[in-house]
C-alpha cells in the first residue's frame, strides 16, 4: 500500500482519460493515470487517419493524436503509468486501486475511464486489414468510401443506423444478415427497405476477408440457410454487431445499466458512488466519438475537482 492518499486517480488513457487529466493536473490535484499495458492512448492507436477531430484542418493520424495529449497531460504534471489496473475498492471514502503488481494505491476521487471494444466478426485478416477497408464506425470512416460498394454486417439499430448513413457516400450498401428478419425497430428497418442504395444479404455470414494489396478486396458469404459461400466484392466492410463497455473492473461496486455501460446522474459524470465519476465510451451507448469522450473528461474532471473542493 502506498503510504500518500492522491487527489485522483484516472484508469484510461483514451481521449477521455487524458483530458480529465489534463484538466486534473491544471487544477493542481496531481493526477495519477493507470494508461493500460497494451491499449495505452486508448481506441485511436489502433486508426489511421482521424478528420473530425476539431483543431486539425487537414486531419490527424489517430496514434499521432493521442500522443499530443498524453504530452499535454504530461507538461501539467499529470503522472501516467502504463500498466493495468487489476482491481479497485470503490466504497470507502478513500478509495483503492491495485496495479498489476499488487500495489494499492488510495485516491480522494476516482475518474473511471476505461472505454469500450467493439466486438469483431473474428476472422482471419480483420485486425490487418482494420483501417484498411474494414471498420467498425461510420460516423469516423465513412467519408473515406465515397463511391464505392461497402458491406454492412449486422441486423440491430446500429446497423440499419451505419447503412443508411453509408449510403449517402457509397455506390452501394449490402447489409449481411445471418438470419431472415432484423432486431432494429421498425422505423429504422423502413428507413433502410426505402434507401435505394441498400440491399439485403439475408441469412449470411461472412466467412472469409480477401485482402487485395494490403487493402480489403472483397468477401466470402457463407448462407446459414443452404451452406453454400458466394462472392461480394465490396472495398468497405462496417461491421455493427455490437460494443462491449469496460467494465469488469467495477461490477458489483457502480451500478451499470442493461448492457453494462456505467450508469452517471447526466449531465453530470457522478456515479452511485461518491467521489466516483466516469467518463467516454464506457457510459456512452450514443455517440461514442473522441471529442465527446474528451467532453466528458473534461466534465468528470470538473465534478472531481467540485468534489474534491466540498471535502476540505
Ligand atoms: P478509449 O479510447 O477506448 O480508451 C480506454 C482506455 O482505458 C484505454 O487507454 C485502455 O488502455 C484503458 N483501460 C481499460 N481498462 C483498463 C484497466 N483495467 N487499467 C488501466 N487502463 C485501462 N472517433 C472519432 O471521433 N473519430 C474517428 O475517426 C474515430 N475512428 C476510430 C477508429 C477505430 C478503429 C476505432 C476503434 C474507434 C474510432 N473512433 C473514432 C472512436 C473513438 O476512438 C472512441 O470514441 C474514443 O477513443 C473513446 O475514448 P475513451 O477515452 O472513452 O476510450
Amino acid at each position: 500500500m502506498t503510504a500518500t492518499v492522491r487527489n485522483v486517480i484516472i484508469i484510461g488513457s483514451g481521449p477521455a482519460g487524458y483530458t480529465a487529466a489534463l484538466y486534473t493536473a491544471r487544477a493542481s490535484l496531481e493526477p495519477l493515470v493507470f494508461e493500460g499495458s497494451v491499449t495505452a492512448g486508448g481506441a485511436l492507436i489502433q486508426t489511421t487517419e482521424v478528420e473530425n477531430f476539431p483543431g486539425f484542418r487537414d486531419g490527424v493520424m489517430g496514434p499521432e493524436l493521442m500522443d499530443e495529449m498524453r504530452a499535454q497531460a504530461e507538461r501539467f504534471g499529470a503522472e501516467l503509468i502504463p500498466d493495468d489496473v487489476t482491481a479497485v475498492d470503490l466504497t470507502e471514502e478513500i478509495k483503492t486501486v491495485t496495479d498489476s503488481a499488487g500495489t494499492v494505491h488510495r485516491a480522494r476521487a476516482v475518474i473511471v475511464a476505461t472505454g469500450s471494444q467493439h466486438r469483431k466478426l473474428g476472422l482471419p485478416g480483420e485486425d490487418a486489414l482494420s483501417g484498411r477497408g474494414v471498420s467498425y464506425c461510420a460516423t469516423c470512416d465513412g467519408f473515406f468510401f465515397k463511391d464505392q460498394d461497402i458491406a454492412v454486417i449486422g441486423g440491430g439499430d446500429t446497423a440499419m443506423e451505419e447503412a443508411t448513413f453509408l449510403s449517402r457516400f457509397a455506390k452501394s450498401v449490402t447489409i449481411v444478415h445471418r438470419r431472415d428478419t432484423l432486431r432494429a425497430s421498425k422505423a429504422m428497418q423502413e428507413r433502410a427497405f426505402a434507401d435505394p442504395k441498400i440491399t439485403f444479404a439475408w441469412d449470411s455470414e461472412v466467412a472469409e476477408i480477401h485482402d487485395k494489396d494490403g487493402k480489403l478486396g472483397g468477401l466470402t458469404l457463407h448462407s446459414t440457410k443452404t451452406g453454400q459461400t458466394s462472392e461480394l466484392p465490396v472495398t468497405g466492410l462496417f461491421v455493427a454487431i455490437g460494443h462491449d463497455p469496460r467494465t469488469e473492473l467495477v461490477k458489483g461496486q457502480l451500478d451499470l445499466d442493461d448492457e453494462g455501460y456505467l450508469k452517471v446522474a447526466s449531465p453530470s459524470t457522478r456515479t452511485n458512488v461518491q467521489g466516483v465519476f466516469a467518463a467516454g465510451d464506457v457510459v456512452d451507448h450514443t455517440y461514442r466519438q473522441a471529442v465527446t469522450a474528451a467532453g466528458t473528461g473534461c466534465a468528470a474532471a470538473l465534478d472531481a475537482e467540485r468534489y474534491l473542493a466540498a471535502l476540505t
